[in-house]
Parts: structure tokens; sequence; C-alpha cells
């Protein structure tokens, strides 16, 4: 099947007089024959739904879209996208271990990598995702546990060069995570770079429709974490009598050990109803990216020609730095444009507090026209030095367009911009 199609019928096909829509099995626990057989759930000697903090029969239809839309071998959905790559890194790295990360990355991730998992004793390094690979290479340690990085960074719509990323992972025996947010399966599918883990916040495009936060962690099931660095993998876990994760699970161990394991103790699965919601947004996603691309790349051409703006960051504009790598891993860059107006803060607030259609929210990847100042508000937190670091100047706006009528979303630019 074709990406469209797959966004309609992968997860849940029903027989003969079953309900049209994916069923919302609202129900936290499920009931059983025999003592026996629930035994052997907790062995993990059998498959099926235990309690819904760990699994549930409407989660699971959408991982399963989920799962194929990327080509992996299985996902877990979690409460958010900070919660999906909170358990992505915990279920590879421990304390005493380290992390590479792009700098160019989400702002909630950088102080997610920073503050948090530093607490916990994890050590991050942040580099440069545009410098050579043998200088990457330098960040790399004896206890490093993975390589990190965004397709389309969010807000500076850099594009991740994933096949370097890849090989800088690989050749050191190390997955590489790719956060694919702002990209979705239908713009790029990382596993096919290289990527071994792909995480989203579904939050984004995937719903679509401002409703909900969500996220979801896909599994490639090629990362051989046998290699010897990875013992979590390869011994006993004491939490299920001796299970040893690549030897019960296969292909599928990373995934099935996030969800037995983390999902399990941190408890952040989502609820039947937040799946029915995703599953919505999900089964218009490639039919949504198609027109946010279109639009977006009319809205950058617009404000390429204003002497108002300092520049934009849209990777089809011509001489943009990522123009290349864009088409070759992207089937279109996304709704999200982010452009600086000359005269710093001051001008970037007078603009966007003068738009009339597009809403000032703390979103992006809404069906409607959303616009934020990351400098004062998701970015807030971060030193002058990592704003830079980020791709992210004080007159920085991030831009989300919408699927209204590209004139009207244009017009109200316009005249937003006449107030500066
Ligand atoms: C929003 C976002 C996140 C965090 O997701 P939530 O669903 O808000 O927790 C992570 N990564 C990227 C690239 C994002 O845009």
């Amino acid at each position: 099947m074709r990406i469209e199609t797959q966004c309609l019928h992968e997860g849940y096909s029903p027989k003969n007089g079953e309900a049209r829509n994916i069923p919302i099995y609202q129900s936290s626990t499920y009931k059983y024959e025999s003592t026996e057989h629930v035994g052997k759930l907790f062995d993990l000697a059998v498959e099926g739904h235990m309690y819904s903090r760990i699994s549930n029969p409407t989660v699971a239809m959408v991982e399963e879209k989920i799962a194929a839309l990327e080509g992996g071998v299985g996902a877990l959905c979690t409460t958010s996208g900070q919660a999906a790559n909170m358990l992505a890194v915990l279920n590879i790295a421990k304390a005493g271990d380290h992390i590479v990360s792009s700098s160019e990355i989400y702002g909630g991730t950088i102080n997610l990598f920073n503050v948090t998992m530093k607490k916990m004793g994890i050590e991050v390094t942040f580099v440069d995702q545009n410098a050579p690979l043998s200088e990457l290479q330098k960040a790399i340690r004896p206890n490093t546990k993975l390589v990190f990085g965004e397709t389309i960074a969010n807000p500076s719509i850099s594009v991740l060069d994933i096949e370097k990323f890849a090989q800088l992972a690989h050749s050191n025996g190390l997955p590489l995570i790719v956060d694919s947010t702002f990209a979705t399966p239908v713009l790029c599918k990382p596993i096919e770079y290289g990527a071994d883990i792909v995480v989203h916040s579904t939050t984004k495009y995937m719903d679509g429709h401002a409703l909900q936060i969500g996220g979801v962690i896909v599994d490639s099931g090629k990362f051989d974490w046998a290699n010897g660095k990875y013992p979590e993998f390869t011994e006993p876990d004491d939490s299920y009598h001796g299970v040893v994760y690549t030897e019960m699970f296969g292909k599928a161990a990373f995934i099935t050990k996030a969800r037995v394991q983390l999902m399990r103790d941190m408890g952040v699965y989502p609820t039947a109803i937040s799946a029915f919601l995703l599953n919505m947004g999900l089964e218009t996603l490639a039919v949504r990216m198609d027109r946010y691309c279109s639009n977006a790349e009319k809205v950058a051409e617009f404000l390429c020609k204003s002497d108002k703006i300092e520049f934009v960051n849209y990777p089809t504009v011509k001489g943009n730095k990522y123009y290349d790598l864009a088409k070759k891993y992207l089937k279109g860059c996304s709704g999200v444009i982010s452009f600086s107006i000359k005269g710093g803060r001051e001008n970037a607030v007078r603009f966007m507090d003068s738009l009339k259609l597009a809403s000032n929210e703390v979103h992006v990847a809404d069906i409607r026209t959303c616009v934020l100042h990351p400098a004062s508000a998701t970015h807030r937190q971060l030193t002058d030095e990592q704003l830079i670091a980020a791709g992210i100047t004080p007159g920085l706006i991030r831009f989300s367009v919408g699927l209204e009528n590209v004139d009207d979303i244009i017009d109200d630019i316009k005249q937003a911009l006449e107030n500066v």
C-alpha cells in the first residue's frame, strides 16, 4: 500500500459486521479464564493485554499503523513527545552513560537532556550537526550509548544529514535516534536512511487538530543490541524472572523492553480515547502534509520578497543551506517556516501582535495557522549561547502555516508587516 492508503487502512481491518471505525476500548483492565493464563502474561510467555498502563487494544491499533507508516517492527505510544524521547533514551542509557545530540533540537528536549537527564547521571554532548564526520567523531566517548537528532529541527528548520549521523552512530556501534516530528513519515522515513529508532511528538502533524498531547517511539528492528555494549538487552531482567530481551523478542527487543519495563514502571501510556483521536488525525495525514507544504512554500516565497524581513528559513527557498539535504531526504519541508524581522525582538513582537488570522499559540503544526516567538516562549530557558546554537535569534518567529487558503494567510502577513 502507498502511504495515503496506509494512513487509512493500517492497524485495523474490521470483519463482517464489525465497527468501521476503530473501537474505543475504554477499560483499564482485562478479564481472563484462568490464573495460569495471567501468570503466563506476567512471564511475557503469551501475548495479550494485561493492564492499560502497559497496553490497550485501541492504542495497539494506532501503534501498528504508525509502525507500518515508518517501516518499523513495532511502536509504543506515549502521553507526550517528551515522554517518547525520555523513554527512548532511558531504554538505552543509564547513570554513568553519555549521549551525543545535535544542538539543533527542540528546546524541551534540550532541557530534558541537559537538566533532567544530567540529574539522573546521563551526560550529553551537543554537537554542530553540520560539522564533518571527523569532527563529530571527537564527541564520542567509550561510555557513549546513542546519537540523537531531529529530521527537521524545531524551530530552526535545519535538515539533518541522517546518513551522516547514522554513519557516526554505526561506526561506533551505537544506535541513532531521530525525532521526526515535523517531517512525519509522509515527508521522510528516517529508517530508510539508517535511523534505528524514530520518535515523534504526535501532538503536532500526526494529531494535527490541536486536540491532545501525545508521542510515539518506533523501533526499526535493525540495531544489533547484542554487540556487547548493551547488557540490559542481553542479560536476564530480574523484574521478569530473568527474561533476556534479545533472545525472547529478537528484532522487537528494543520496543518490547521499552513497554514491559519502562512503560510498566513509569506509566506514561495514552488512553484509548486519545489513541482514537490520534487515529483520526493519522487518517488524513498524507493529504494534509501535501497542502501544508505547498502553502508554506508560497508563504516563504512571499516573505523572501519583503524588505522588512532579515532572513527566511525554509529549505525550498533559493540559497537556503539545507536545500540539497531537503531534496535528498524530504518529499516536502512541512508547514513550519522560521524567519526574522528586521529590528529584532521589538519588531517581532509588534508583527506577531498585529496578526489577525494567524493566532499566537504555544503550538506548531496545527490545522490552523499559528505563530510563536521562541525566544519568549519555548526556548525562554536557554542562554543566548544555547539560543544561537539552536539556530534562534532574538527576532526569530516560528510561523506554522495551516490549511487555510494561502492567499488569506499571505494577506494577513501583509497587513501585519505594515505595522512594523
Ligand atoms: C513538540 C515537540 C516535542 C515535545 O512533544 P510534546 O508532545 O509537546 O511533549 C519533541 N520534539 C519535537 C521536535 C517537537 O516539536
